[in-house]
């Protein structure tokens, strides 16, 4: 299988439960091979993440650490009420966003508003990723989400932590097997993410890579296999 070369969903310090630093993050990424990574913080409903203020000030960081490229994102939770955690004028600071379900700040609402919730924040421009959607505690209807996912031009992921801790996460092998499934079928691209809370996670993709290779997902469909094909998808 082509090298994944991008890692676009990880958190730092400041997202309270986890334990890098950006720059320990970097590091980490070009130590194993990465060109480009997304810093993803959690955005407001998570206890401890930073105050929305962190997302204005980008600018000073260098877009080049230890050679490789670093995007500024945020994972923001996905509300009871289909709208987005963070403020838009948070939102416009960033290169990209992640909408994401949290049990910690999101309500099971069923599996058709779950999915209408989610495809709701979808829409929104910034929002190129959806993270982790394998968890039946918030099922979705995945022939909806994929189709939606197409639509909107946001890429579902294939998350390596869910992969790793899939018996906290209800029917997580079984959702992603879905996933992959309808992806293919509609000829929808999807992402492969770290999530990852520590430096040594960083662009370790090892249970992922052998998820897709036992569902013979075809890797064209794998957005973060190639730079500029990532770059396009997420920025253009
Ligand atoms: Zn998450
Ligand atoms: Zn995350």
């Amino acid at each position: 299988m082509k090298p994944m070369t991008g890692d676009m969903h990880m958190h730092t310090i400041a997202s309270g439960h986890a334990y890098g630093t950006i720059r320990e993050m970097a590091q980490s990424a070009a130590a194993h091979q990465m060109e480009l990574i997304g810093i993803t913080e959690h955005g407001p409903g998570i206890p401890g993440t930073c105050d929305p203020f962190y997302f204005c000030n980008f600018e000073v960081i260098p877009k080049e650490l230890y050679g490789v490229r670093v995007y500024h994102g945020c994972e923001i939770n996905v509300l009871n009420d289909g709208t987005l955690s963070l403020e838009e004028r948070w939102i416009q600071r960033l290169d990209y966003g992640i909408a994401g379900i949290h049990t910690l700040c999101y309500d099971n609402a069923g599996r058709e508003k779950n999915t209408d919730n989610l495809i709701s924040c979808m829409r929104h421009p910034k929002i190129r990723i959806v993270s982790h959607p394998d968890d039946d505690r918030t099922p979705l209807n995945y022939e909806r989400l994929v189709r939606a996912a197409k639509e909107t031009h946001t890429a579902l992921e294939l998350n390596e932590s869910s992969l790793r801790k899939y018996d906290r996460r209800l029917n997580c092998l079984d959702n992603y097997r879905t996933m992959l499934r309808l992806c293919r079928e509609q000829n929808t691209p999807i992402i492969i993410n770290s999530d990852a809370h520590d430096p040594s996670e960083v662009g370790l993709f090892r249970r992922a890579v052998r998820f897709i290779e036992e569902n013979r997902f075809p890797e064209e469909l794998i957005l973060n296999n190639g730079r500029e094909k990532l770059e396009h998808f997420l920025f253009d």
